[in-house]
């Protein structure tokens, strides 16, 4: 269409462009996944392998896309996030956004047999995304922080509910007994009426799953002298971590600041 008569049309799109020197975060999640989980029985409060399949579908989201470093995800969430000096698509939003989700969502439906073999896929998922533009590390940090308070607070207040049903409650009547309830008044109920300790749960219920890259040393062969040549690759692993928005994490993980 170039120099055609109709090229003017292309200033009718938005331009969404996410300036230097900002850091770009794509948060996806599942479109009414309460339903989803439903229809494909999802073990509730937390169906591990449904968790397993969205950690897999982010390891591939990092594997396709050098300048993604660092995800964090829980439930039916991921968020995605690009080293600082990215160029990916001109940092145009909507690009960015709809290539990630697409791609996360295609990924969830190819590789749903692998953790669901006994299980068909009944109706094609859908995710939604948006992107987040941090101002710093800082900020990031926050944006971090608050994702994974909400993991904390939404699996623990889903697991005493879970409980409260399933020892003879109603919904309703679960849902009035944790109505107003604080942090550790939550923690007490499950000690005291299921004698369940909350922080000996599995970490990838309470603290959610981190993909991200690692710088790694390959010796890639010997020299005629014996001296190893040696190669750095950049391996996805998952990690499971209380604090990511700590100096702690991030010192430990320092390829992610390059
Ligand atoms: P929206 O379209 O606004 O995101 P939603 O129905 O997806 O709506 P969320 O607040 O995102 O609502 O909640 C996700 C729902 O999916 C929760 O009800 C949660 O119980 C369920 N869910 C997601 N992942 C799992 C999982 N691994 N195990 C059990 N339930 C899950
Ligand atoms: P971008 O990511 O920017 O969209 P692109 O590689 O998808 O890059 P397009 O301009 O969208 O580039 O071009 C689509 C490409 O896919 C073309 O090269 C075209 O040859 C190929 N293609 C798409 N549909 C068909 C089809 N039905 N048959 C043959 N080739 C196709
Ligand atoms: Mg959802
Ligand atoms: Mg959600
Ligand atoms: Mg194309």
């Amino acid at each position: 269409m170039a120099n055609s008569k109709y090229e003017y049309v292309k200033s009718f799109e938005v331009e969404d462009e996410i300036m230097l020197p900002n850091l770009i975060v794509v948060l996806i999640g599942g479109h009414d996944f309460r339903r989803f989980s439903e229809v494909h029985e999802f073990e509730k409060p937390n169906d591990e392998k449904a968790l397993k399949l969205m950690n897999s579908c982010a390891t591939l989201v990092l594997q396709e896309f050098p300048d993604i470093v660092f995800s964090f995800g829980f439930s039916d969430e991921y968020s995605f996030v690009f080293k600082q000096t990215t160029k990916f698509y001109q940092r145009r939003a909507s690009k960015v956004v709809s290539i990630i989700v697409s791609f996360f969502t295609s990924a969830y439906t190819t590789k749903w047999k692998d953790f669901f073999p006994e299980k068909e896929l009944k109706y094609p998922p859908s995710f939604h995304s948006r992107a987040i533009v941090c101002a710093s590390l800082e900020v990031l940090q926050e944006y971090l922080a608050w994702r994974q308070q909400h993991c904390h607070i939404t699996n623990q207040y889903s697991t005493c509910l879970c409980k409260l049903v399933k020892s003879g409650k109603t919904e309703k009547e679960a849902l009035d007994i944790l109505k107003g309830t604080q942090k550790q008044e939550r923690n007490e109920l499950l000690y005291r009426q299921f004698g369940i300790n909350y922080t000996t749960l599995p970490q990838i219920f309470r603290q959610g799953s981190c993909v991200l890259k690692n710088e790694v040393e390959d010796i890639v062969k010997y020299s005629e002298n014996g001296t190893p040549v040696k190669r750095m690759r950049r391996d996805v692993t998952t990690v499971h971590s209380k604090n990511i928005a700590g100096r702690k994490f991030w010192n430990e993980h320092p390829s992610l600041l390059k």
